[in-house]
């Protein structure tokens, strides 16, 4: 078993990154790929408790994109980015723009929340989220329930954060084209996360996932926690008629994402093994 998409601290995971490894390794994952949103940050102890606990550990992070399809315009699209080595280069600054932009993006939603007649004490997001460079909606989310303002995560966000939502503000979104140039140019491989999300039809989903997959991409998230069996089927075949890897993950968040565990998802995933040897093949160079 291995989980290839996993939160911690470092983002909004409620889980400081060697305890998301000490949880893969009780689950028996021989492989766990740390994917927080925009940030390498818990690499390094992720990296210390694997190598303690004899887990692989597969450097990434996930990453916000826009999409722009063909007859269906702009979509927001996340994509998992794998074997993220060294510490510098045109992919690390790239991702640095983008935390900064998150973090000002952070700061017009508080205040729009607080126009919005909803106060929410940025000095509390900070404590929660263990640091300014770690906050993201989830954690707006939970001040929002914990202020009476919403029912509970999922409610904050329709009422408030979700696009579209009285309080939704953007932040800065590369194209998911450039994001898959830069992975490639720093030996690193890019994946379309949780490929649903698109919204998209069986036909126009398999024509972007074509077109990635000829701008660079390696793989496509197949085996998700978060998918039916009958789901993760038809992506693993969509997967193969591109030319894609099928990985799979958790999207594991700790208390962000309740009754998900790492490895095991909702207690029926089993992500092969293999799929990080075939994925490990598509690195450039
Ligand atoms: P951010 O990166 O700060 O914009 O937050 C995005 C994160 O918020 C996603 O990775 C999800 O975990 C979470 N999220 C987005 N939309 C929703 C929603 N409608 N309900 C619950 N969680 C959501
Ligand atoms: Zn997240
Ligand atoms: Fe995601
Ligand atoms: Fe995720």
């Amino acid at each position: 078993m291995i989980d290839l998409h996993t939160h911690s601290t470092v983002s909004d995971g409620s889980e400081p990154p060697a305890a998301v490894v000490a949880a893969a390794a009780g689950a028996g994952c021989r492989a766990l790929a740390l994917t927080d949103h925009d940030s390498l940050g818990g690499l390094e102890e992720a990296a210390a408790a694997a190598e303690a606990a004899g887990v692989a550990l597969v450097r990434g992070c996930e990453v916000s994109c826009r999409a722009e399809l063909p007859g269906v315009g702009p979509r927001s699209m996340h994509v998992l980015v794998y074997f993220v080595d060294g510490d510098g280069g045109p992919l690390h600054d790239e991702l640095g723009r983008l935390r900064a932009d998150r973090l000002a993006r952070n700061r017009r939603l508080v205040d729009r929340l607080a126009e919005l007649g909803v106060p929410v004490e940025w000095d509390q997001l900070v404590a929660d989220a263990g640091g300014e460079a770690g906050i993201g909606r989830p954690h707006v989310a939970r001040a929002l329930v914990a202020a009476g303002a919403a029912e509970d995560l999922s409610d904050a966000f329709d009422r408030y954060l979700a696009e579209g939502r009285p309080a939704y503000v953007p932040k800065a979104r590369l194209a998911p084209e450039r994001l898959a140039a830069l992975a490639r140019s720093a030996g690193a491989v890019a994946v379309v996360a949780h490929p649903l999300a698109l919204g998209l039809e069986p036909g126009p989903l398999e024509s972007v996932c074509r077109e990635l997959a000829e701008a660079g991409f390696g793989g496509l998230e197949a085996v998700y926690g978060g998918y039916r069996p009958e789901e993760r089927a038809g992506l693993r075949r969509l997967a193969e008629r591109v030319g894609l890897v099928p990985t799979g993950g958790s999207d594991f968040h700790g208390t962000f994402k309740p009754g998900l565990a790492v490895g095991t998802g909702y207690g029926d995933l089993d992500v092969p093994d293999r799929l990080l040897d075939d994925l490990a093949d598509r690195r450039a160079g």
